[in-house]
C-alpha cells in the first residue's frame, strides 16, 4: 500500500490564513501592525529569492515588511549597528538575518546581538535554551514546522519511537526538542552513528536532516512509520536541462511504497518553514504588546 502523502503546501497555506487573521486582530487590538525586518548581505541568488518569498508572503499575511538589503562588502560593525537600530524599533517586532553571511562577518555573533524577543528563526542561544527548559520562547521554523507536520498525521505521539538523523542547530537539535516534549522517545543520529539502517528501522516517526540526496532507503523505514524529508538536494542537471531535479534526504519513490506518511520534496517541509516565521513574528509582536 502507498503511504499518504503530507501535503505541506496545502497545510502551510492554511497556516498562513490563520496567522492572516490573528495579523488582522493585532491590527485592531493594538492600531498597528505586526512587522518582520529581513536583512539581506550581498547577493547570493538563493537567498535573494528566499528574502523575496519571505517579504511577498509577510505582506500577503498583512503584517509590515521592512527590507534591508545591504552590499556584500558591508562591514560586521555596520551589519550590528543595523541590528541594534532593529532591537530599538518599535515597528519591527522580528528580526530575520538571511543566512549564510558573507565570510567576514561571524553569523554567531550577529545571531547573539538580535534581542531574542525579536529572534524569529529561533537561533539565539537563550531561545534553544528556552527550547530546551520547556519554556516559552521562539522556534526555530523548519523544526517547528516539521512538527507541524507530524501533527498533522498523528496528533498524539507519546510514547513513539522517534529518530533524528542530523544533529545541526538549525535542525536536528531543535526537532529532537520538540519531538521530546510532545513525548515521543527520542535518538539522535549523526555521521558517527552505528548501523543506521537498522535503527531508522525502530522508527515510527523518522525525520531526516542530513543533506544526502536520497540516503534514507525504503528497507530502512519501518512499515507504516511518518517520514518527515527536510533535506533540499539539488541533483545534477539530466543532459540537455539547464537544473538537476531537487531531491530529499529520503529515496521518495522506495519509502512511499513502505511508509504510513511520508512528506515529499518539493513540497512538504519547505513551504512550512516561511509559514512558520509568519507564525513566530505574529508570536513575537502579540508577546511584545503583552497579549
Ligand atoms: P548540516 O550540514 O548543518 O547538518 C547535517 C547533519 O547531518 C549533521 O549533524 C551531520 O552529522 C549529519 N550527517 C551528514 N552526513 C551523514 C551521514 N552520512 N549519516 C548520518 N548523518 C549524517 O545541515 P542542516 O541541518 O542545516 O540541513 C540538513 C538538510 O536540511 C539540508 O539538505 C538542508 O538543505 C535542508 N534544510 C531544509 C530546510 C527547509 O526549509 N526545508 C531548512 C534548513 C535546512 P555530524 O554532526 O556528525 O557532522
Amino acid at each position: 500500500m502507498s503511504a499518504r502523502i503530507i501535503d505541506g503546501k496545502a497545510i502551510a497555506a492554511d497556516l498562513r490564513g490563520k496567522v492572516a487573521e490573528d495579523a488582522a486582530a493585532f491590527l485592531q487590538q493594538t492600531g498597528r501592525k505586526a512587522g518582520l525586518a529581513v536583512v539581506l548581505v550581498g547577493n547570493d541568488p538563493a537567498s535573494e529569492v528566499y528574502v523575496g518569498s519571505k517579504v511577498r508572503m509577510t505582506r500577503e499575511t498583512g503584517m509590515g515588511s521592512f527590507e534591508h538589503r545591504l552590499p556584500a562588502e558591508t562591514s560586521e560593525a555596520d551589519l550590528l549597528a543595523l541590528v541594534a537600530r532593529l532591537n530599538a524599533d518599535p515597528a519591527v517586532d522580528g528580526i530575520l538575518v538571511q543566512l549564510p553571511l558573507p565570510r567576514h562577518i561571524d553569523s554567531g555573533f550577529v545571531i547573539l546581538a538580535i534581542d531574542p524577543a525579536k529572534d524569529v528563526d529561533g537561533l539565539h542561544p537563550e531561545n534553544a535554551g528556552r527550547l530546551m527548559a520547556g519554556l516559552p520562547g521562539l522556534v526555530p521554523c523548519t523544526p517547528l514546522g516539521s512538527m507541524l507536520l507530524v501533527e498533522s498525521v498523528m496528533p498524539d505521539i507519546s510514547g513513539a519511537n522517534a529518530v533524528v538523523l542530523g544533529r545541526s542547530v538549525l535542525v536536528g537539535k531543535p526537532v529532537a526538542q520538540l519531538l521530546l516534549a510532545a513525548n515521543a522517545t527520542v535518538t539522535m543520529a549523526h555521521s558517527k552513528t552505528a548501523d543506521l539502517p537498522a535503527l531508522c528501522r525502530t522508527a515510527d516517526i523518522l525525520v531526516a536532516a542530513v543533506g544526502r540526496p536520497q540516503m534514507v532507503k525504503g528497507d530502512w523505514i519501518k512499515p507504516g512509520a511518518t517520514v518527515i524529508d527536510v533535506g533540499i538536494n539539488r541533483l545534477a542537471p539530466a543532459e540537455g536541462a539547464a537544473k538537476g531535479r531537487l531531491v530529499g534526504d529520503v529515496a521518495y519513490d522506495e519509502a512511499l511504497e513502505i511508509a504510513g506518511a511520508i512528506t515529499p520534496v518539493p513540497g512538504g517541509v519547505g513551504p512550512m518553514t516561511i509559514a512558520c516565521l509568519l507564525k513566530n513574528t505574529l508570536t513575537a509582536a502579540r508577546r511584545r504588546a503583552g497579549l
